[in-house]
């Protein structure tokens, strides 16, 4: 059976106080009254926020993988390259282990965590909780940490420094896309609230 707010208690989770919870107005936030750490907040249209972030990073994690990333030019020749062109060059100098580190950081956690976000967050947004809601959640707030697209990104910018002493280098949509997405993603992760989004799992649990 569900306890209503007000009756329930949160622990914080720096010093372990007990705080009976409340309801907060959008932008408010609790804090710990022995310590000062934050216990909750309530962030300004969370759910929606991470939504709209998250089907934009869907999107953008499309263009990424479909358009081109890289256009090298040298001497003459031209050559191609998409995002998974660093993975398959990897596997052809058998590097395989940094490949497959490389495809899951930059392309398969940062997927599984759109996809994962966008899983739970939908249904609830018309209050139904989805299947295995709590296990999904849980997967996503630990993937965070993987999805180094960041990572990716300023290897690519680095790269791109030092080839074009000798060769030119053209930016590709999948390039632009790919930034983008970084920020649509940076943008999810600040604006989710899992205290809200585990609030919400109840409610649904209670429809
Ligand atoms: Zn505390």
């Amino acid at each position: 059976m569900s306890i209503p707010t007000g009756h329930r208690l949160i622990a914080c989770q720096d010093c372990d106080l007990l705080h009976r919870q409340r309801l907060l107005r959008d932008g408010e936030r609790a804090k710990c009254t022995r310590c000062g750490a934050v216990l909750y907040r309530n962030k300004r249209n969370s759910l929606d926020r991470t939504l709209v972030f998250s089907l934009t990073g869907i999107i953008l994690f499309l263009m990424a993988n479909l358009f081109p990333f890289l256009t090298f030019q040298y001497e003459g020749r031209v050559q191609e390259s998409v995002l998974f062109t660093g993975v398959k060059e990897l596997l052809v100098q058998d590097m395989w282990m940094v490949a497959i580190l490389v495809l899951m950081v930059s392309i398969i956690i940062p997927l599984l965590k759109i996809i994962g976000t966008l899983y739970v967050l939908l249904p609830l947004k018309v209050n139904r909780r989805p299947w295995r809601a709590a296990f999904m959640f849980r997967l996503v707030e630990a993937l965070h940490p993987w999805a180094m697209v960041d990572v990716y990104m300023l290897g690519v910018i680095v790269a791109m420094v030092k080839l074009s002493d000798f060769a030119t280098i053209v930016p590709g949509a999948a390039l632009y896309s790919f930034a983008a997405l970084l920020i649509s993603m940076a943008a999810a992760s600040a604006a989710l609230n899992p205290h809200e989004v585990w609030e919400q799992l109840d409610v649904a649990d209670r429809i």
